[in-house]
């Protein structure tokens, strides 16, 4: 670990560029998940909110947590057993038509499970116009 001086450690606080962590393996984020896509846990902190340091976390203790997502966190059960599918990662363009927001998920290619949010703007006057239309998928929840 480096050694910072206090105001070192301010600024650095104030300027996360990934302010969301998660809890179990400390892989950050830009915008708050739901789900570590690392890991696959759900305690994601909010960095900023709870102090503005980052966990440190060692890459040894962590490394059996960390692994490539190979098969869909979504299980169906038949019977006694879970049928498993292979992850196949589809990015999708969504506009929030309540926020006029634009985000890229992170999706299971199969069966369309949301895994993570990524690079969030405001939606262009275009883009706001093509989900209207349908050409863009669209949701109206806030968020
Ligand atoms: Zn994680
Ligand atoms: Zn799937």
């Amino acid at each position: 670990m480096v050694e910072r001086t206090e105001g070192e450690a301010q600024a650095l606080s104030v300027t996360l560029e990934e302010p969301y962590q998660c809890k179990l393996c400390g892989e950050r984020f830009a915008r708050s998940v739901t789900q570590c896509t690392s890991c696959g846990s759900t305690s994601i902190r909010d960095v900023v909110a709870t102090g503005g340091e980052y966990d440190v976390v060692s890459e040894d203790a962590v490394r059996h947590l960390k692994r490539k997502i190979e098969f869909c966190w979504n299980e169906k059960k038949a019977g006694n057993n879970y049928i498993k599918h292979k992850f196949v990662k589809k990015l999708v363009k969504v506009v929030n038509l309540s926020t006029t927001e634009i985000h890229e998920q992170l999706r299971c290619g199969t069966c369309n499970r949301f895994y993570a949010s990524y690079n969030g703007r405001a939606a262009t006057p275009e883009e706001m116009e093509k989900a209207r239309a349908g050409k863009i998928e669209s949701v109206r929840t806030q968020v």
